[in-house]
Order: structure tokens, then sequence, then C-alpha cells
């Protein structure tokens, strides 16, 4: 049986890549999401197990100390990382998996996975994604600022993923997205 690839997707804080990432799972078969750890604070909405497991700063130190993350960063002052048990179950039963993570640990997971394809979102502009991320209305003014200045950082990085899409309109960042993993699946 065929294995499932890991699909590594970044680009800066407020592109969009969560919204077209949900939408890829759920409009297509056999591909899952990872589901991360953070330190940070859930936003409103945001509901621990499903967006994010909410854990302390010593669980994520345990979880590091028992090789328990496939990769880990720190991102604006807190840290995240991608367990490895669920990640490799569904690759043993075909399933893709989706690893929306920042660029450091993007650039982890394609060093110890080779045959892993890193996709890089773009935003159409640095206005537009400036105003995606204020409009988010999550964070404050020192937070945004944080995540523009990293955002500049992160958009450098492009060139060490395997291939890009710019989300413009939402449906056709999907397909883009889409049309990329299909082509790896023939
Ligand atoms: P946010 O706080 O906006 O949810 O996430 C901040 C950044 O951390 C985003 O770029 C997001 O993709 C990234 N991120 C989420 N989960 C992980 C993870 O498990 N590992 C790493 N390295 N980055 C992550």
């Amino acid at each position: 049986m065929r294995k499932g690839k890991i699909y590594v997707v970044s680009g800066p804080s407020g592109v969009g890549k969560g919204t077209i990432v949900r939408k890829l799972i759920e409009d297509y078969d056999n591909i899952a999401l990872s589901v991360s750890a953070t330190t940070r604070s859930p936003r409103t909405g945001e509901v621990d197990k499903v967006h994010y497991f909410f854990i302390t700063k010593d669980e994520f130190t345990e979880i590091i100390n028992k090789d328990g993350f496939i990769e880990y960063a720190e991102y604006c002052g807190n840290y995240y990382g991608t367990p490895k048990a669920a990640v490799y179950e569904k690759l043993e039963q075909g399933i893709d998996v989706i690893l929306e993570i920042e660029v450091q640990g993007g650039i982890q997971v394609m060093e110890k996975f080779p045959e892993a394809c890193g996709i890089f979102i773009l935003p159409p502009s640095m206005a537009v994604l400036e105003k995606r991320l204020r409009g988010r209305q999550s964070e404050d003014e020192e937070t945004i600022q944080k995540r523009l200045k990293t955002a500049k950082e992160e958009l450098s990085k492009v060139s060490m993923y395997d291939c890009f899409v710019v989300n413009g309109p939402i449906e056709k960042a999907v397909e883009d997205v889409a049309e990329i993993i299909l082509k790896n699946r023939e």
C-alpha cells in the first residue's frame, strides 16, 4: 500500500494558510491536518485538541525530552511543535498529512524527510498581509508588529520550499495546492 506523504505548508502569519488547509481537507479525501501543540493561549473560538493542544511550557519540555516531536520551534515568544505519533499513524494508513507550520520547523521537516513537499503560501502584497493580520482583531499592536517583522524574515525563505502558491482568491489558492497534491499521487 502507498504510504502517505508529508506536506509542509508555511507562510507568514495572516497569509490565510489556515483557511486554505482547512478548506482542502474538507474538499479532498485522504488528506489530514496535523494538530500541533503550543504554549500560546487560545484565541477566542479556538478549541483544545481541535485547533491545538494547548499545553504549558513544562509539558512542552517534557514532550521534547521524550523525543515526542517531529519538529518544534519558538515563534514570537511561544513554542509550537508537531507531535510524532498521530502523523506517523496517518502516513502508515496511506493518508497524506499537512503540517501547517512556520519556516524554522518547516525547514527541519524538509531536512529530516527529503521526500516531504514544501509549499509556501505568499500574500498578494505586504499591504494585503498587514490588512488581514489586523482584520483578525485577535492580537494587540505589539504582537501585530512582531508578526509583521517575522513575516518579512519568513518571506525570505520561500526559495527553500519546493513550490509556492499566492493566496489571492481563496478558491483558486485551494485549487492550486490541491493540484500539487493530486499530481504527487499520480
Ligand atoms: P498562530 O499563533 O498564529 O496559531 O501560529 C503562529 C505560527 O506558528 C504560524 O506560522 C503557524 O503555522 C506556526 N505553527 C503552528 N503549529 C506549529 C508547529 O507545530 N510547529 C511549528 N514550527 N510551527 C507551528
